[in-house]
């Protein structure tokens, strides 16, 4: 059976895997990222990856995929702009092509990629629509729309956390102003709790106090949470997909803030793209992004 490698990049960690046909992991390797300089991240990765094509025997694979927490533009993989990693206009797929020479490679967002392992093997399989929404210490998204993954003129179509909720509001990681992220994202919401609680709690300690009870907790992640849903059911109004798959630690550590995100869903998608909507929670967890990138890139030699 072919194989292909799938490369995580986050802002904290690195995940390397080996993946067949069916999205089965074969090998894999983590760890976690010391040093955030793009020359830096590359060797890094590339020693992941080494150590994950050993594991699994180095036999068969085909491509590389490389999926970063990034605006990643088509084409060469130059990353315009990675704020969780400092990074801007960083050649990045050149930096992993002279470390991984002889193997195909592309570089996509990381959403991207787990829309793809999520469609593909995870959550939405069987579906031609479907929307694939994380929410981590960021917000990030990716569409598969018609059974192809969407990524628009340049590469970097749905960014879903720099839709702007709140126009002019608060500056978000992109240096823009507004976005969902600076409001629902897991980093923003540590932010929140700091200046409108007086909290010095995380994503984490928000979601366990407002279980606990804590109004103000449940004041903000049902904020969040209002601002998710509608922001989702729009783009359930616009892309009429069949399933709405939502992912992500903070999304998925917090039960107030995915039903309220879930409700909103429900109540402002317009009735015609509710119909035969479903919303459901992603599968694949951690692994998504490496099996996606991979399957990517499979997908991309079988067409070459
Ligand atoms: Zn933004």
């Amino acid at each position: 059976m072919r194989l292909a490698l799938g490369l995580d990049v986050g802002g904290t960690h690195l995940r390397a895997g080996v993946v067949d046909e069916s999205g089965r992991i074969v090998a894999q390797e983590k760890r976690a990222l010391a040093d955030r300089a793009p020359e830096a991240v590359a060797d890094a990765a590339a020693e992941t990856a080494g150590l994950a094509l050993a594991g699994a025997g180095g036999a068969g694979v085909v491509g590389a995929g490389v999926g970063v927490a990034a605006q990643v533009l088509r084409g060469e993989g130059v990353v315009a702009c990675a704020p969780n990693l400092g990074w801007r206009d960083v050649p990045f797929g050149a930096l992993m092509r002279a470390r991984l020479p002889g193997l195909p490679l592309l570089v996509v967002n990381d959403l991207s990629a787990a829309a793809e392992g999520e469609w593909k093997v995870g959550a939405g399989s069987g579906a031609r629509d479907v929307v694939v929404v994380f929410v981590g210490s960021g917000v990030g998204g990716g569409f598969v729309l018609g059974a192809r993954l969407h990524e628009g003129a340049r590469g970097v179509a749905a960014e879903v956390g720099h839709m702007k909720v709140r126009p002019g509001g608060r500056t978000c990681g992109c240096g823009e102003e507004g976005c969902l992220e600076a409001y629902a994202g897991g980093h923003a919401l540590g932010q929140r709790a700091r200046e409108e609680l007086g909290r010095d709690w995380n994503a984490a300690k928000l979601a366990s106090a407002a279980r606990d009870g804590d109004a103000g907790a449940r004041r903000l992640l049902e904020d969040a949470g209002d601002l998710l849903g509608a922001a989702l059911a729009n783009l359930c109004t616009v892309l009429n997909p069949a399933r709405l798959i939502l992912g992500g630690s903070v999304l998925l550590g917090s039960e107030l803030l995915y039903e309220r995100a879930a409700a909103g869903v429900e109540r402002w998608t317009a009735a015609v793209a509710r119909e035969g909507l479903t919303v459901v929670r992603a599968a694949l967890g951690d692994d998504a992004g490496i099996v996606g990138a991979a399957l990517l890139a499979m997908g991309t030699v079988i067409s070459v």
